[in-house]
């Protein structure tokens, strides 16, 4: 087993996450076996609960867990499918060694950080790993944070114990400064300075610059921070993520890791989807406007994924989607005509909770009567069909359990809708922790329908994240005017994916396609409707 470390020092946000998901698709497109592991110091046991405005999007994996949105770069870099051991916060360290305290696991001990936690965080590292697996372990939060220290700690150890088969790759930034015209590798040392504190010395340094670091540079850092020149290696800003593997590969860090770990690597590197990739966004120009209507419009980072998503889709369609985001509560029948109307493709993306509903579910009724490609996930499918009843079938006061109290609940908890009639009641003592619908589900496709040409299959497979359903008593009420139930569960319970047979593109989904997309594998429902935006585009501009 090969360990790799990777740290950030000077300053957050440095693209430590892509650095390291590049460095695994490099690894990997060599036949290297690998895991990828992020370890975060803060003390939720995962990001679950956590507001997507403070820690970005909650990625969930195949197998359920709400996990750090890093996970979700490892998964589009090198498509391997991560899994609940491969998010680690200090919160789920310590909540094993308590748990195992009061079970009086540790026979009378003192329980300490050190060796207890420490401990605790290796066995984590090396949960399930194969002898010939290389595991890369991204630290969060930047070098010099309290809370980190019980990682580097575990850090120093594991180089103690087998220092020829593990690996420090520290992430600093050399900051330019204009009025003299120079980058600054001072407080690269000072970072290295604070590792050297926890007593690990960095093999690797990856310096991010916007500009071009020279020569002298170079060597002053391996000078003063103890690496060999070749192990610094330059990381300059790139206009997109998707380059960063073949820039990180043309300064070597790839063979140098190779080299120092002495790394078995079965085939010659191959960076073949990532020029095709490059190519692809060099030919894309013409632009088209997507609308999200959401909440958290403020931070990109709460959408992470749909970005991505939307992106590989743009850049497969060779067009440039330009994503303007719309407050939804902006949005009311006055002023839709005015927000909505240069869209070519309208997006209701997942959300909790009820503030900004009635605007989004306005923008749905745009799109629906303006032919608009309109694409609901999670929150979006629901109000999609609370949409429908309310303004096509006329019904009165209708619903989701999640915002009010209505008549009849079309979306409501499971636990809801037990109930034998449609109208259920709301359930004020319903349990929300850990009622979620996580991870992937099977769902059954309908021939001769919108999402058969999509996905081109009757089974398909898709991550979930949510408490509500659409509840299945309402559908041969709704699919006698058009609306179809495309997508169903096994069982015929859950509702997976409906579309207006009278619209050209008017799609909804319960789960998250966005999770799924890779940039050399975008997701189907993207390309779709991104290809669907683009028809509407030409139509509007002749
Ligand atoms: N709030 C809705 C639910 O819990 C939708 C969740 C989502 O969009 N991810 O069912």
């Amino acid at each position: 087993m090969k360990l790799i470390f990777v740290t950030g020092g000077v300053v957050s946000s440095l693209g430590k996450g892509i650095v390291t998901a590049s460095l695994a698709a490099l690894l990997r497109s060599r036949g290297v076996n690998l895991k990828i592991r992020k370890l975060d110091p803060y003390l939720n046991v995962d990001p679950g609960t956590m507001s997507p405005y403070q820690h970005g999007e909650v990625f969930v994996t195949d197998d359920g867990s709400e996990t750090d949105l890093d996970l979700g770069h490892y998964e589009r870099f090198t498509d391997i499918n991560c899994s609940k051991n491969d998010s680690i916060s200090s919160g789920k360290i310590y909540s094993s060694v308590i748990d195992k305290e009061r079970k009086g696991l540790y026979l009378g001990s003192t329980v300490q950080v050190i060796p207890h936690i420490t401990d605790e965080i290796k066995s984590s590292v090396k949960l399930n790993v194969k002898d010939n697996e290389v595991v890369i372990c991204e630290i969060g939060g930047t070098v010099g944070d309290i809370e980190s220290l019980p990682f580097l700690e575990a850090i120093r150890q594991f180089k103690n114990e087998k220092p020829e088969d593990t690996l420090l790759i520290h992430l600093t930034l050399l900051p330019y400064l204009e009025s003299s015209g120079e980058l600054k590798t001072k407080p690269t040392q000072h970072s290295v300075k604070e590792l050297l504190n926890s007593g690990i010395q960095p093999d690797v340094i990856v310096c991010r610059s916007s500009k071009k670091i020279s020569d002298n540079e170079l060597a002053k850092i391996s000078l003063f921070c103890n690496v060999s020149k070749q192990s610094v290696i330059p990381s300059y800003d790139v206009p997109s993520i998707y380059k960063v593997p073949s820039l990180l590969s043309k300064s070597k860090l790839d063979e140098i890791v190779i080299k120092k770990l002495k790394i078995k690597t079965p085939k010659k590197l191959d960076l073949k989807i990532w020029k095709n990739f490059e190519l692809l966004e060099s030919i894309a120009k013409e632009e088209l406007q997507i609308l999200i209507i959401g909440k958290y419009i403020d931070l990109k980072d709460s959408y992470k994924s749909l970005y991505e998503a939307i992106y590989h889709a743009g850049v497969h369609n060779k067009v440039v989607v330009k994503i303007n985001w719309i407050d939804s509560e902006t949005i009311n029948s006055k002023t839709a005509k005015i927000l909505l109307k240069n869209a070519n493709g309208i997006l209701i993306p997942g959300g909790f909770g009820g503030r900004g509903i009635k605007g989004k579910i306005e923008a749905i009724k745009f799109a629906r009567e303006n032919n608009i490609p309109f694409l609901g996930i999670c929150l979006g499918m629901q109000l999609a069909i609370i949409e429908y009843c309310r303004n096509v079938l006329k019904m009165k006061n209708v619903g989701s359990s999640e915002f009010g109290k209505f008549k009849t609940n079309v979306v409501s908890l499971m636990t809801e809708w037990k109930n034998k009639k449609l109208l259920v009641k709301r359930n004020e003592k319903a349990d929300l922790g850990g009622s979620m619908r996580l991870g992937s589900y099977p769902c059954f496709i309908s021939k001769n329908t919108l999402a058969y040409k999509i996905y081109k299959t009757n089974k398909i497979n898709e991550r979930h994240r949510h408490r509500y359903e659409v509840n299945p008593k309402i559908k041969s009420t709704i699919e006698k005017k058009g609306m179809k139930f495309s997508g169903i569960s096994k069982d015929k319970n859950l509702l997976e994916i409906v579309e207006n047979t009278n619209h050209p593109w008017f799609l909804a989904v319960q789960f998250h396609p966005e999770l799924k997309s890779k940039p050399f594998k975008p997701h189907p429902i993207f390309l779709s409707f991104i290809k669907s935006s683009h028809n509407k585009s030409n139509e509007q501009k002749n």
